[in-house]
């Protein structure tokens, strides 16, 4: 009779411990979705700002059409009440061509798709490895579906996630406060970077 090999015991995690090799493991899997980069840090160094919300308010066509954006998502009062619960983030780092940026193309939304799906994949990975509050904040909007049913319900409620920008997080300021450059991309043929954040802990 073959001996059943004992289930891994993992500990539901209460502290900064994000070691290298899960942070490798991370990486590994973000990297088949376009990310380059994971960094973890201190979530006391996110910037969030009131003048993020109104940028989603006023310009964005987004607004009051998507599950992920405003006004579905929480107020800047919630937001900094939900970041106050958590020490420790990891940012995301990954690159897109700057030619789709402003088109609503199905090219586009595959990628976006890919990275929201590999974000909410990482974010996953994490739960099993014992960070049970880890939860993702995804670059740009929700694009699962090619029209949003809402305000109908969501038709993907196990990756519905808030965008990075909808929990009005100055992006720009951030990174700024994390020693880290980043720039305008005025050319077209160039790729940019794009963001999202993982509250861990
Ligand atoms: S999964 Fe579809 S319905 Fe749900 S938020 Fe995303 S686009 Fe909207």
């Amino acid at each position: 009779m073959n001996a059943m090999k004992p289930p891994k015991v993992v500990p539901f995690k209460t502290n900064l411990s994000l070691g290298t090799d899960l942070l490798g493991q991370l990486l590994e899997k973000g990297k088949k979705y376009g990310l380059n980069a994971i960094f973890p840090f201190s979530t006391e160094k996110i910037i969030l700002a009131e003048w993020v919300h109104l940028k989603c308010r006023y310009g964005c066509s987004k607004y009051n059409t998507n599950w992920c954006c405003p006004p579905a998502t929480p107020s800047p009062e919630k937001v900094r009440n939900i970041i106050g619960e958590y020490t420790t983030a990891l940012l995301l780092v990954g690159t897109k061509k700057c030619s789709d940026f402003y088109r609503d193309n199905q090219r586009k939304r595959s990628v976006q798709v890919r990275c929201w799906r590999g974000t909410v994949g990482l974010e996953r990975t994490l739960f099993l490895e014992g960070y049970y509050k880890a939860f993702s904040l995804v670059g740009e909007c929700c694009a699962l579906c090619k029209e949003c049913a809402y305000p109908a319900d969501c038709r993907f409620p196990q990756e519905k996630r808030p965008s990075v920008e909808s929990f009005s997080i100055d992006v720009i300021g951030t990174l700024k406060n994390l020693g880290k450059m980043t720039r305008v991309e005025t050319d077209t043929g160039a790729t940019y970077n794009y963001y999202g954040i993982i509250l861990v802990e």
